[in-house]
């Protein structure tokens, strides 16, 4: 038996599955503070599961590419909805073999079994100042699952 995540777009006209083999570990999720993330995201830092290309299949609709630059140099894909502008995925152009998710766009039970705290990314472009207000609330829950 197969693992099985699925997730989709806002507007819901893009939806995928990531089939994995069974015996593989849930993917942890890695989060990422680059610049190129926030700007994709829209967001203070980008939340990510690492899975195979080939592991990850559109079930409805097509997500728009958009090839652009990391922080890192080499070209990276990203796959967006092109209705309601939900970033899906970016891919390095070094690797072919695998794909990063946006975690955000998982279903909330994939998400939820997707929710282990792997490790975070590019940590000297985190924003400062966040982690410690009061009203970090989602940040806290985070950490608490580590
Ligand atoms: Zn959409
Ligand atoms: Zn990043």
């Amino acid at each position: 038996m197969a693992t099985l995540l699925t997730g989709a777009c806002l507007c819901q006209k893009i939806t995928y599955r990531v089939d994995l083999p069974a015996t593989d570990p849930l993917p942890q999720v890695i989060l990422c503070h680059c610049t190129s993330c926030k700007r994709y995201t829209g967001s203070a830092f980008s939340s990510n599961i690492v899975v195979p290309r080939s592991a990850l299949v559109y079930t409805t609709g097509s997500p728009k590419l958009y090839l652009g630059h990391s922080d890192r140099g080499p070209q990276v894909r990203r796959q967006f909805c092109a209705d309601c502008g939900t970033p899906f995925t970016s891919q390095p152009g070094d690797a072919d073999e695998i794909i990063i998710i946006k975690t955000g766009t998982l279903d909330e039970e994939s998400r939820a079994r997707c929710g282990q705290l792997g490790q975070e990314i590019w940590c000297r472009s985190k924003d400062e100042g966040g982690e410690d207000s009061e009203d970090a609330s989602q940040s806290a829950l985070i950490v608490s699952t580590n």
